[in-house]
């Protein structure tokens, strides 16, 4: 087994979980089986009950682990399938160690950092790679080198390196390289500084991927080279991408950084083809279609509340080879001055998920403006809830419908929580979370576009379709397409008489990869495409 790690030096948000993936891409493209894993060093246990504002989204995995967005970097880039093992939090291990430390496993023994938090850290670095199917493990620390709370995970990475041999272990420091403007030039003295840091824990790494706005010539190269103690050839250049970040893969292989990393760990592998990526990628750079996209929600000054949706969107363009121009809307903002002001000219539509009550009435005007205005729709969980009270205020005239969530006294509770549900309230887990199996129902547009009879999607959710009014808004045109296999919950809808009303209670956006996008998004994209067609835009 041999083992990556990816440091990260001077600041945050350096795209380290993006430059982990990036790497995933080239070596399994060489032909190795990857597997990534992220260590956050915050004590929650995860960030499942951390606001989108501070922390982006919470990606869902399979198994319903809760975790941080960088997993859905690795799920699209490479073709490994994450546990809740691969994201792990200081919260975790010292949940772990205190579960141990009290069923009194440690002897009597003083409980450490060294060594008992750091074992725990190390065995799951072990566990990873033998229980997952795979020959490379690459872990990304999260933070940044020199923060205190770091530092029990870099010192567990460089007693576990010591452990597995030099041969088997990289350590990678992704660092920033800034523009200083008054002086006209590149700066390595923070990047010098980082590296300072981490030799002084015991870490020497082997390579540099250096951030940077412009070129590292040959001058600059050779500073950091000597400065950080790593070889000339292993100062890579990780320059802001142009267009995509799937131009990422590309630029790394460019520089290098597989050759580098395999010949580091011994290996004897072929180059990697990325003759399918790069077409993805020129596909998303020059498409033939253009089409605007509107996404409703609440978190919209933050890019990474949504990210796994922008993303699923592009996969999507690229397979209609459509550019999309996305266009944030927030929900309070309809609720204020009506929905045509701000989605009237779309091609589409798309209402993600989302708890709480602020924004809710904006969302439903969103799905009304979709319906009635035959314009493309994609709802995503919350937006499957509120376009069902939409249809039932608006079409069956039950003005007072709602979701219990939002209106527990509500004489209509079209969306509610089961019986069997609220049961789990009292245990405290009341979301109903990970993947489970979806029928769909022969004959719809959502089957037709799966072109299967049963999926598997991610749930994140507590609230359901009240099957109670099914019958009578079914007469009226709403079509159930998806169902779970015992028949009992509402998985899909879609209208009748609408070129495009797609919603799904689960999240198909953790499942879009670059070259295989969600059949639900696909749909949504050639419906946005057809719609633009259909009314070419005044020159
Ligand atoms: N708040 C809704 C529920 O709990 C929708 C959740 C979501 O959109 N992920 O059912």
């Amino acid at each position: 087994m041999k083992y990556i790690f990816i440091t990260g030096g001077v600041v945050s948000s350096l795209g380290k979980g993006l430059t982990a993936a990036a790497l995933g891409t080239l070596l399994e493209h060489r032909g190795l089986k990857v597997v990534l894993q992220k260590f956050d060093p915050y004590l929650n246990v995860d960030p499942g009950t951390m606001s989108p504002y501070q922390h982006g989204e919470v990606y869902v995995l399979e198994d319903g682990a809760e975790t941080d967005l960088d997993l859905g970097h690795y799920e699209r880039f490479t073709s490994c399938k994450l546990t809740r093992k691969n994201n792990l939090t200081t919260g975790q291990i010292y949940e772990a160690v205190l579960g141990k430390e009290r069923r009194g496993d440690y002897l009597g023994k003083t409980v450490q950092v060294i060594p008992h938090v750091t074992d725990e850290i190390k065995q799951r670095i072990r566990q990873v790679g033998q229980f997952q199917d795979c020959d490379i493990v690459i872990t990304e620390i999260g933070g940044t080198t020199g923060d205190i709370e770091g530092l029990p995970f870099l010192e567990a990475i460089r007693q576990f390196a010591l452990e597995v041999g030099p041969d088997n272990t990289l350590f990678i420091h992704v660092t920033l390289v800034p523009f200083i403007k008054a002086a006209g030039e590149l700066k390595s003295k923070p990047t010098q500084q980082s590296v300072a840091k981490l030799r002084e824990i015991g870490i020497q790494p082997h390579v540099l991927v250096c951030r940077t706005e412009h070129s590292i010539d040959r001058e600059l190269r050779a500073k950091l080279s000597m400065f950080c103690n790593v070889a000339p050839e292993a100062v890579i250049e990780e320059k802001d991408v142009a267009n995509t970040i799937y131009e990422v893969p590309l630029m790394l292989q460019r520089e290098k950084l597989d050759e580098l990393a395999v010949r580091h760990l011994k290996l004897d592998l072929p180059p990697a083809d990325m003759t399918a990526w790069r077409s993805f990628v020129d596909r998303i750079i020059t498409p033939k279609h253009r089409v605007k996209i509107g996404v409703v929600g609440k978190y919209m000054e933050n890019r990474d509340a949504y990210k796994s949706i922008y993303e699923a969107l592009t996969h999507a363009g690229a397979g209609a080879d459509a550019g999309i121009t996305l266009v944030t809307v927030d929900a309070e903002e309809i609720e204020e001055h009506g929905a045509a002001k701000f989605l009237s000219g779309l091609d589409g539509i798309l209402v993600p998920g989302g708890f709480g009550v602020r924004g809710v009435e904006g969302k439903i005007l969103a799905a009304r403006y979709a319906r009635v205005q035959k314009i493309p729709y994609l709802g995503l969980c919350l937006g499957l809830q509120i376009a069902v009270v939409d249809f039932a205020r608006d079409v069956l005239g039950l003005a007072k419908a709602h979701s219990t969530e939002f209106n527990s006294e509500t004489p209509d509770p079209v969306i509610s929580m089961l019986d069997e549900q609220k049961q789990v309230v009292k245990m405290g887990g009341t979301m109903r979370l990970g993947a489970s199996i979806c029928h769909l129902v022969p004959g719809t547009k959502i089957h037709e576009a799966y072109g299967v009879d049963r999926t598997t999607e991610r749930h994140r959710h507590r609230y359901e379709f009240n099957n109670r009014y099914r019958e009578k808004m079914e007469e009226h045109g709403l079509i159930v397409s998806g169902m779970t296999p015992d028949g009992k919950l509402v998985e899909l809808i879609e209208l009748a008489d609408h070129p495009w009303f797609a919603a799904c209670q689960f999240h198909p956006e953790f499942q879009s990869k670059p070259n295989r996008p969600h059949p639900l998004f696909s749909g949504f994209v050639k419906a946005a495409v057809a719609n633009r067609e259909k009314t070419p835009p005044a020159r």
